[in-house]
């Protein structure tokens, strides 16, 4: 008999309470035959409805209670009404460690959120910050006399000009982002050839690469191939993983493109160089807002640290995905895929 369930236990009760009768009435002795029977029988049932309906309305009492406070749904009377003849109990057990894990995979969520907005504010203002201070200390030296000096206003306008420049940097590419993240793109696909598209941006880069005189090579000669992807937005990509590769890359090294049929519908891009590399543990924060290896290194370097989370948020757009592989001292081997356009 299975004694979690409530009438059962009541029963085993009842059953009790009816051999004590009969026992005190063997005891007693005095009393007709009959009556050994009809009145243990009588006092048994007699506990059994009692106790069926007190612990009934008891238990179906603080289990409504119960029920209201961890469950969000307005429940009908059938489901929050205690059988006896269930596992009223268990089943209440059940539902509060469910509601348990619930709320604390919630606060576990909310947590995260909060910590993110704090970095993610942090961040912004560190950004911010640096320009602003620079612009205001130009500005403060011009108007203390400045202005007056032949030698030195322009360049001082021009100074705080880069600063206005980078602040307006960091503001489009996070009002882009924030596009992406309220799933307000627009998204304008259609047939191109990615292999012209990247030697287009190999020549528009060309001067940029040869500052450090960095080689921009594909691995081998390719046929066109052609895909289905908003060109504007997969030439913005293919942009920026050169221009890291030019920036986080080594003097006289190479950037090189190299494309793979991964199956008859997609096509996996590369763009590879051999610079610096990436430590392994920065690896799965590096397409977050911001997220930077070297902090100091990287801000000299110009970047608004936004370029890999925009990349990011331009593939998924398009339900695709990018990667990237590296070892420090080795390379760095950023690789996304895309559609091939059906022929
Ligand atoms: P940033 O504006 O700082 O370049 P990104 O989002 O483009 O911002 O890149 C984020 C960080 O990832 C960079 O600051 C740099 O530390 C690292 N990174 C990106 N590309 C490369 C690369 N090709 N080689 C090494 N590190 C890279």
């Amino acid at each position: 008999m299975n004694l979690s369930k409530p009438i059962n236990l009541v029963l085993v009760g009842s059953i009790f309470i009816t051999l004590i009768t009969f026992i005190t009435l063997l005891f007693v002795g005095d009393v007709d035959t009959l009556t050994y029977i009809w009145l243990p029988l009588l006092i048994g049932g007699l506990t059994f409805g009692t106790f069926t309906f007190i612990i009934e309305r008891f238990l179906n009492k603080k289990i409504q209670l119960i029920h209201r406070i961890i469950s969000n749904k307005k429940l009908d009377k059938e489901s929050s009404h205690a059988n006896l003849s269930q596992d009223a109990l268990g089943n209440l057990q059940r539902d509060a460690v469910m509601w348990v894990r619930t709320q604390q995979e919630q606060i576990k969520e909310l947590e995260s959120k909060a910590a993110f907005r704090r970095e993610f504010l942090g961040n912004l203002a560190h950004e911010l910050k640096t320009p602003v201070f620079s612009i205001q200390g130009y500005i403060l030296t011009l108007l203390e006399g400045g202005l007056e000096d032949e030698k030195v206003n322009r360049d001082f306008l021009e100074r705080a000009l880069n600063g206005v420049e980078r602040i307006s940097h960091i503001l489009t590419d996070l009002d882009e982002i924030s596009r992406y993240e309220f799933d307000r793109y627009n998204l304008k696909n259609k047939k191109f050839d990615i292999v012209s598209l990247a030697k287009t941006l190999f020549k528009e880069l060309e001067n940029k690469g040869s500052e450090r005189n960095i080689k921009f090579v594909f691995d081998k000669s390719y046929e066109p191939i052609q895909v289905m992807a908003d060109e504007g937005k997969i030439s913005q990509v293919l942009t920026n993983l050169i221009n890291n590769s030019i920036a986080y890359g080594t003097d006289n090294g190479t950037t090189t493109i190299r494309f793979h049929n991964l199956d008859k519908n997609k096509v996996l891009v590369e763009v590879a160089d051999d610079g610096s590399g990436i430590d392994e543990a920065h690896l799965p924060r590096l397409f977050e807002r911001f997220y930077r290896v070297d902090k100091s290194r990287a801000r000299n370097i110009g970047g608004s640290g936004l370029g890999l989370a925009i990349v990011k948020h331009i593939m998924e757009a398009h339900g695709q995905s990018i990667n990237v592989r590296s070892t420090v001292g080795v390379g760095s081997t950023f690789s996304f895929t895309l559609d091939k356009a059906k022929s």
